[in-house]
């Protein structure tokens, strides 16, 4: 239903859509107030009654067909399935292989599972990795595999990895031609306006860095603003980033 243009006519339609609205408990008026019990068991109902039947029995096929969901719950992969999965995610990232958004949830639940996880190192294979593990560690692949084996080890590894970002664009990487240029201008017009001082701590005699307000990945069109820039120091400008570990390292070196 379009909203009338009718100044009246559209006084008219927002007293009804509230009236409605309070009738059946939803819209701005309930900000702040509970639902009823009684509309909460509804709302559920409704909830459930959105995936029918049908669709039900599809996605519980794709499940059983792609090998996911409650029902793979302490089922073991055939070999065969095993091998033809790895063959398939190979120099692949999280993204290629279960989609943008999924990839989140996949990567979170190796991550958490890891960080959970209580090892225990007193079991036979444990120990065996250990040591074999132990045995390879400050080594180079020649002492490891000898002078031959190395080269073949080494290139495994580095194939492996060169596939992984083959054809794929860097996130927040600087354009190397035009934006360096661009950076470099935009970076000296921010220190240039700050006096050449930290606009948090007021230092001078220190290094700088010239810190994107609106960062550089989120915001594309606000790169080389001026007004997007802040003179700061190397401590707070990785104060700015606490993600950054590089950022840190560097701050931590400064301070030696
Ligand atoms: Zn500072």
């Amino acid at each position: 239903m379009p909203s009338p243009k009718d100044p009246q006519k559209l006084q008219e339609y927002k007293d009804k859509m509230s009236r409605i609205a309070k009738e059946r408990g939803y819209g701005k008026w309930m900000t702040g107030k509970k639902a009823s019990e009684e509309t909460l068991a509804k709302m559920s109902l409704s909830q459930k009654a959105i995936i029918t039947d049908a669709e039900r029995e599809r996605r519980s096929a794709t499940a059983k067909k792609l090998g996911y969901g409650k029902w793979m719950l302490g089922r073991k992969l055939s070999e065969e399935t095993c091998q033809k999965l790895s063959l398939k995610r190979k120099g692949k990232t999280y993204g290629e292989i279960y989609g943008e958004e999924r990839a989140v949830i996949e990567s979170e639940k190796r991550r958490s599972g890891n960080l959970g996880k209580v090892k225990n190192y007193s079991s036979q294979e444990s120990k065996e990795r250990l040591k074999s593990s132990l045995i390879r560690t400050g080594k180079t692949y020649s002492e490891i595999y000898g002078a031959e084996q190395a080269i073949i080890e080494s290139e495994k590894r580095s194939l492996g990895h060169l596939k992984r970002w083959e054809g794929k664009e860097r996130k927040g990487c600087r354009d190397k031609k035009n934006g360096e240029t661009l950076y470099k201008n935009w970076r000296f017009s921010v220190f240039e306006r700050d006096s050449y001082t930290c606009k948090n701590c007021g230092k001078t005699t220190i290094e700088l860095h010239a810190h994107h307000i609106k960062s550089w990945a989120g915001y594309p069109e606000f790169r080389y603003d001026v007004n997007n820039g802040i003179t700061l120091c190397i401590f707070c400008h990785s104060d700015k980033h606490p993600e950054n570990s590089a950022l840190k390292r560097m701050a931590t070196k400064y301070a030696e």
